[in-house]
């Protein structure tokens, strides 16, 4: 196997320790050490690259990706492609992930329910770029609630959910969704503000039926995520054995103290910028203005938003970055953008908001837990940035700075500034003491 060391680096391990200069090594898909400046001789590898200071992470995790989400206006953006088409924009989707320095993509659901699945085998054989994604299928939603896009004159089969009712539907639904390869079963649990008749503090879906997904989920060896804003809905997701929580806006004392009970089981996902993007008028010109998101009670779920994933943070919960990009107004691969609202909306430290991006996101990804920090052992998915996040948490935006990409020991990106030397050469040089610009 060949051998690559990243020498002179700030590192950015994503155990919750301090950053520090040192070296990394990697044999094949694996870090073999991480090891601080001077404590030891640098061993030979295949390719060394000088890092020259620069600051050197895990790669990111989109905690709720939509791959074949692109410039989506309206739900009938997602209903009246072809699958032949989408399945381009879901390949376009999941190389703008990896060029961002997103290696990971955790599926939330898609246009189409095979989408993610043929992208994701396509990447993983090596014959498209993307990052590691664990593929959502389609949203699962029961009769008259988000998703259910059919009228009594006007059936509409196909998409962008699956419509069932009862607990035997909803068996043979997940079911269908592990056969056919998805790995991250979604369910819409609760209502939504798009969905007018059911808002999202309703629960249109019954706990026998998330129990029963969840159940079937599980003995498939998947994982299973839900769509839950309201209270009652994120109750049934804890107490039914659902993994991911997307969105969890409104919260009282008990659902609070459930989720900190499951910490060690659950991960949630805000998806926070859908609200900032609206509420600042970045949607405006897709009819989506900030007055519109009155209308539609935005201010009161970003309101809750804030409350609620404050008080999360507190209780030590896992969040992810990530969710909701790839319409009018929010392109794919700009979901870093979300550190700045998880720092300045949930009150987190700009490395703590690093470690939701960096290992929580591996720990969603692989229950394996080999992935999403630095250490030996580990799976080598890292980014080696020009600047220091933790002082300006916004750069992980610029795409430009993103000097090195790699994924499973491959190098996706190298800037030109980071040529290659031979691997005899050069000696040691002095670690930097700053942050190479
Ligand atoms: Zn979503």
């Amino acid at each position: 196997m060949a051998t690559t060391c990243i020498a002179n680096a700030t590192i950015f391990d994503g155990t919750g320790a301090a950053p520090f200069v040192g070296d990394l090594m990697i044999d094949g898909n694996r870090i073999t050490s991480v090891t601080p400046a001077g404590s030891a001789s640098r061993p030979a590898a295949d390719t060394l690259i000088d890092a020259q200071g620069r600051f050197l992470m895990p790669g990111m995790t989109e905690g709720h990706a939509h791959l074949s989400f692109e410039n989506v206006c309206r739900t009938e953006d997602l209903i009246t492609p072809t699958p032949e088409e989408q399945v381009f924009t879901a390949a376009r989707g999941a190389k703008a992930l990896i060029d961002a320095g997103f290696t990971s993509a955790y599926g939330a659901s898609e246009a189409k329910l095979r989408l993610a699945v043929a992208v994701r085998n396509q990447v993983n054989a090596g014959r498209l770029p993307g990052p590691r994604i664990r593929a959502g299928g389609l949203e699962i939603s029961v009769t008259g609630a988000m998703g259910d896009e059919g009228r009594e004159h006007d059936p509409r089969p196909g998409g962008p959910a699956t419509i069932v009712d009862g607990a035997d539907e909803m068996r043979r639904a997940v079911r269908l969704h592990c056969r056919e390869g998805v790995d991250n079963i979604k369910l819409d649990v609760s209502g939504d503000p798009f969905y007018p008749s059911t808002p999202g503090h309703t629960t249109p879906m019954t706990f026998e039926e998330i129990r029963v997904a969840a159940e079937t989920a599980h003995a498939y060896g998947r994982r299973i995520n839900a769509h839950t804003r309201s209270i009652e809905g994120s109750k049934h997701c804890v107490r039914a054995g659902v993994d991911g929580l997307f969105h969890t806006e409104y919260a009282d004392e008990e659902l609070l103290d459930l989720m900190e009970e499951a910490r060690e089981r659950i991960f949630v996902v805000p998806t926070v910028g859908l609200f900032h993007q609206i509420m600042n008028g970045e949607a405006s010109a897709h009819g989506l203005s900030p007055e519109v998101g009155g209308h539609m009670n935005i201010p009161d779920l970003l309101e809750n938003s804030i409350k609620t994933h404050t008080e999360l943070r507190k209780r030590g919960i896992r969040h992810l970055i990530g969710g909701d990009y790839g319409f009018g107004w929010s392109k794919q691969g700009e979901q870093a953008r979300d550190l700045q609202f998880f720092v300045r909306y949930y009150g987190y430290a700009p490395a703590d908001a690093l470690l939701c991006a960096t290992r929580n996101g591996g720990l969603a990804m692989r229950a394996e837990g080999d992935l999403g920090t630095l250490a030996a052992g580990q799976l080598a998915d890292l980014l080696l940035i020009d600047g220091n996040p933790l002082e300006d948490i916004a750069l992980l935006t610029e795409h430009s700075r993103l000097a090195l990409i790699m994924k499973d020991g491959a190098i996706h990106k190298l800037a030109p500034a980071l040529t290659l030397p031979p691997a005899s050469e050069p000696a040691r040089t002095p670690a930097h003491s700053g942050i190479a610009a």
